[in-house]
This record gives structure tokens, sequence and C-alpha cells, in this order.
């Protein structure tokens, strides 16, 4: 079996260009693929924590996400109107240095950028149809002329196009984990000052939080489900009815947020749901990222597993002359990663939208608790052990 020379990967957020970089540091070419006309560079707040930090390094733009934290400092919770209750230090730099907070399209623009000058980018287009030969996997595009490459990688998020078209739909491979998550930009009401603050009942949540690196505040929206009832696949339209029905009067900012949130410029509303699948990989085609193993936005943990499994791929690819073992040798180091990091969600959860009223008052007891736990060091929590859940092995040689 030959080795993989010529790659594409679908998908330019945070898994496919990580994975660009780190296939030319071993000598193997990308293609890029990006349904976006350009690279989607706007969102929310996202952590890069642990093993990924290590990754961050070794790709040379560690010192680029720490100039771009949020610079965020507190997280406040409020009552229906607005009065200060407890709160916990949320600094966008972990004490242990081990966790950095910035915002998604600034991660995105980091890790782009120097690819641009090795990968080709297709943007506007996406795959549409792929055949696996014996030598190689002839892929239709929607746009661009069909071509051959060696391996495919999907890299194109929770609803990938490159999981249904080699893996069927998505339905079996999603466990939802009962809640809807709403984010979007509005003005800054409150004036806040790089500091979130959080408003919930059970099974509720309002949320905005501040941070000099976006225009405005970030506004949050998280509701509870116990059944999946179809709305994140509902147009926008329908899924701002939703959320007017849902949270109009409930108290402190929310009719506000709902006034404002006609015209945010990035609406983005999902179910939080896990990808869980038994193999990541059939034939020349794989999946990395949220594509493969979304852990959900209630982990905190998508942005880390991608970086981590571009590396992980990459280098698997580079060690094995066949991309079968490659792609096995793949799946066997991230496997025990990923699970861990998809184990957290629940608790993520559980402290962001209790659904109970005794779940909340425990919550906010946490909170209270929390600063004298660190103190004591007692609070090495499960996050940030399963965030450095994985040993990498060495680093490629730069400019390979
Ligand atoms: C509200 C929220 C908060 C979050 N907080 C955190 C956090 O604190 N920490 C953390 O680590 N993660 C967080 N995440 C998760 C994180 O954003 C994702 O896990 C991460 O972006 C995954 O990266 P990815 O590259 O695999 O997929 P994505 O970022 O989803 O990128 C997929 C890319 O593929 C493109 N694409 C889609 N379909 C096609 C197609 N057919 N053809 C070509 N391209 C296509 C898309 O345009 C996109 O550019 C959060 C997510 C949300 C929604």
């Amino acid at each position: 079996m030959t080795a993989v020379r010529n790659v594409l990967i679908s998908g330019a957020s945070i898994a496919g260009p990580a994975l660009a970089h780190w296939l030319h540091r071993h000598g193997i070419g990308a293609t890029v693929v990006e349904r976006a006309p350009a690279p989607r560079t706007g969102g929310y707040a996202i952590d890069v924590r642990g093993v990924a930090l290590d990754v961050a390094e070794r790709m040379g733009v560690l010192d680029g996400i720490r100039s771009s934290v949020t610079e965020m400092t507190r997280a406040t919770i409020v009552d229906a109107r607005g009065r200060r209750g407890g709160g916990f230090e949320a600094s966008s730099i972990a004490t242990d240095g081990r966790s950095l907070e910035l915002l998604r399209g600034d991660l995105v623009r980091l890790l782009h950028a120097p690819t641009t000058e090795y990968t080709e980018y297709l943007y506007g287009d996406s795959v549409a149809e792929i055949e696996q030969g014996e030598d190689g996997v002839r892929v239709t595009f929607e746009h661009a002329a069909p071509r051959v490459f060696d391996l495919v990688v999907g890299a194109d998020g929770l609803h990938s196009t490159t999981r249904r078209i080699a893996f069927g739909p998505e339905e079996p491979h999603r466990r939802f984990l009962g809640s809807y998550l709403s984010i979007f930009t509005v003005p800054n009401h409150p004036g806040l000052d790089r500091e979130a603050v959080l408003f919930n009942t059970p099974g509720r949540l309002v949320a905005m939080y501040h941070t000099p690196r976006a225009e405005g505040a970030k506004a949050m929206f998280a509701l509870s489900a116990r059944e999946e009832n179809g709305v994140d696949r509902r147009p926008p339209r329908d899924q701002r009815e939703f959320l007017r029905r849902t949270f109009t009067g409930h108290g402190w900012e929310a009719d506000r947020v709902l006034a404002a949130m006609e015209e945010a410029p990035d609406f983005y509303f999902d179910s939080v749901t896990q990808i869980r699948m038994d193999r990541w990989s059939t034939g020349r085609v794989t999946l990395l990222g949220d594509a493969g193993y979304c852990p959900s936005p209630m982990s905190g943990q998508g942005s880390s597993l991608a970086m981590v499994g571009a590396y992980v791929l990459a280098g698997e690819l580079a060690r094995h002359d066949g991309h079968a073992a490659a792609l096995a040798a793949y799946e066997a180091r991230m496997r025990p990663f990923v699970r861990a990091n998809q184990a957290v969600a629940d608790a993520g959860t559980d402290f962001l939208l209790p659904r109970t009223r005794l779940g909340l008052v425990t919550r906010d007891l946490a909170v209270r608790a929390a600063p004298l736990l660190s103190r004591l060091g007692t609070f090495d929590t499960k996050l940030s052990r399963a965030a450095e859940a994985l040993e990498l092995d060495a680093p490629a040689p730069a400019g390979a």
C-alpha cells in the first residue's frame, strides 16, 4: 500500500486548517474545500485547553492565542431583576495557564493565515459525491471539476456533509444532550466590562458577556428539553420565534436581548448534541473534529479535540505506509481522549443549565465554595484532567 500524498479536507474552520498545517509539516499536500465564501471568523468565546495548548505551541500559534484572549475576568449570577448574587473568577487565562479563552473567529484566523502559503483553498464549494477506488478517491464537487485524492477528511462540523455521504444520515450518530443553545451579538445594554452575567431559572438560561475583542456583547439563551423538537433543523425565522415564545417576559435582560436578536448579524442556534460513532473511517474517508466526535459546546472541548485530532491524524499518516494502518492508529490513539472529553459535557450542562430548583441552589453553593476549594487544591476538575488525557508524540520537524 502506498503512502498518502494528497489529501482533500472538507471544512476550513479549526480542524481543517490545523490538519493542513500538520500535513504540510510532514510533507503531505492538502486541498481544503469550504462551503462559505471565506473563512467564517465570527462567533463566541471558546477555550483552548490542556494538550491542545501543546499542539498550539508546536504550531507556533500559542503566542497569538495568548495575545488574543478575551480578557474576561468574572462571571456573576443575577436574579430576574438584575440584582447581583454570587460570582466567581472566570479569567480568560486559567491560573495554571492550561486553559486560554479566545473568540472562535480569532482562533480560526490564527490557524488559517499561515496555511494559505502552502495550501490550496476552494471557497464557496462543497463535496457532492465520493467514489472510492483501489488507488484513490474520486471526488465530485458542486462547482469545481472532479479530482482524485489519496484520502478525504471530513472536517466539516457537527452536521458534516462528508459524514452523510460516507456513513449515511446523521440520526444514528447523534446523542441529544437535552438542551438547545443560541448565541449572537447584541448591544452591550447593561454596560458589561470584561464580564459574563448569568440569569437562571430551572431549565432556562439568559446570559451575556463582554470582551473588548468584539463589538457589543454576546447574548446566550439556553433551555433544557427532555425530547428533541426538531427546531434546530427549522429555518432561523422559526428558531427566533421559538426563543420569543420561550423567553418573552422571562426577566432580567431577556426582552431586550429578544428585541436585539432580530438584527443580530451572527445568529446561531443548535441543539446541544454529541456525535458518537463506532468508527470514524471507511476506506479512504475519515472524520476529524466535530464531524466525527463533536463533544458539544457544554464540554468546552470541541476546538481542543479538533486541534489535537489534526495533530494525531497527520502524525499517523506520516508514520504509516498505507492509509488503513494510519487511520486505525489515529482512531486507537484518539478514542480514549475523545471519550474522556465527551464525558464532561453532562457536568457542563448541570453547571450552566440546572434543570431543577434544587440543582440551581446546588450550583450556586458550588460557585460560592469554588474559591476555597481551589485554594485548598481540591478543585482538580474532571474537565482539566480530560483535557490533559493524551500524550503527544514527538513533533514533526519544522519546515519539513
Ligand atoms: C456556543 C458554543 C460555544 C462553544 N464553546 C467552546 C469552548 O469553550 N471550547 C471549545 O473547545 N469548543 C467550544 N465550542 C465548540 C467548537 O466551536 C467546535 O467544537 C469547533 O469549532 C469544532 O471545529 P471543527 O473545525 O471540527 O468544526 P466547525 O467549527 O463546525 O467547522 C466546520 C467547517 O466546515 C464548513 N462546512 C460545513 N459544511 C461544509 C461542506 N458541505 N463543504 C465544505 N465545508 C463545509 C463550515 O462552514 C465550517 O467552516 C463551542 C461551540 C458553540 C456553538
